[in-house]
């Protein structure tokens, strides 16, 4: 097993955290959901640990006092709850499960939060906003695959268990991925409303049976270990500076 790493707490003790000082706290927050026939249900949730962990470990190296919190494994699914299993959190839960953690880390000395989202359906900037804390405490939230250019890195760009996502399994957990011939083509219809074309409106979409037949939208089919573990390269690099940045940052002076 691997060594306890002291900036991932489900690893660590009391005895290295009492006397110590962590300045910036990661929650991984991702989801439990069908991805296609292929990826296992708890790909958002692998997904979003593994880079928080990669990442925090750069940064620890470099001097940042940052914890990584144990993963929230449920996200919004609202659409989804006629898929076996898939498990719905709602936004007005999410908001008292955040609003509960942070009271927690302000009471202990810890100043500042990175909520790295795993999940599409998990949005947070309304609740940062209720939470908004003036010197006192400072969120920020970021979708990890935004971190890098998924256009860059794959043919098909696509959000659901694609071949971004695939391709980040067969690098971090391939044998829980089933053989690509076993997944659907991971087809989606789109609303039939024109404006929703342009990309200035926006609806919850329904998923199973109406939107896509295997649960995924996006095809997987050009997936491969390679080009995950290159994006992932990309996204750690990028998150581990910005935990840095976080690490160093004046609360009372944040603005240039
Ligand atoms: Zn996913």
């Amino acid at each position: 097993m691997q060594k306890m790493r002291p900036f991932i707490l489900k690893e660590t003790n009391w005895k290295t955290v009492e006397n110590g000082h962590w300045e910036v706290a990661v929650l991984p927050w991702g989801a439990t959901e069908a991805h296609n026939y292929h990826l296992p249900y708890s790909t958002d949730n692998l997904q979003c640990e593994y880079i928080a962990e990669k990442a925090a470990e750069i940064a620890w190296a470099k001097g940042a006092k940052v914890m990584v919190l144990p993963t929230i494994p449920f996200g919004v699914n609202k659409a989804q709850m006629d898929v076996k299993f898939n498990i719905n959190m709602n936004p007005s839960t999410q908001f008292l499960v955040l609003k509960d953690i942070v009271e927690s880390l302000k009471t202990q000395g810890c100043r500042k939060l990175l909520i790295l989202n795993g999940h599409g359906g998990n949005h947070f900037s309304h609740m940062l906003r209720e939470l908004y804390d003036k010197n006192k405490f400072f969120i920020c939230a970021a979708d990890w695959y935004k971190a890098a250019d998924v256009k860059k890195h794959f043919v098909h760009s696509s959000d659901h268990a694609g071949e971004f996502e695939t391709s980040v399994m067969l690098h971090i957990a391939p044998s829980w991925v089933l053989p690509l011939s076993k997944a659907g083509p991971g087809k989606a219809k789109k609303i039939k409303m024109k404006s929703f074309e342009e990309g200035w409106v926006w609806a919850q979409r329904a998923w199973l049976g109406e939107v896509t037949r295997d649960t995924g939208i996006g095809n997987p089919a050009l997936s491969s270990a390679e080009k995950g573990k290159k994006f992932l390269e990309a996204v750690i690099h990028k998150i581990s500076k910005l935990l840095i940045e976080l690490d160093q940052a004046q609360l009372d002076d944040l603005y240039k």
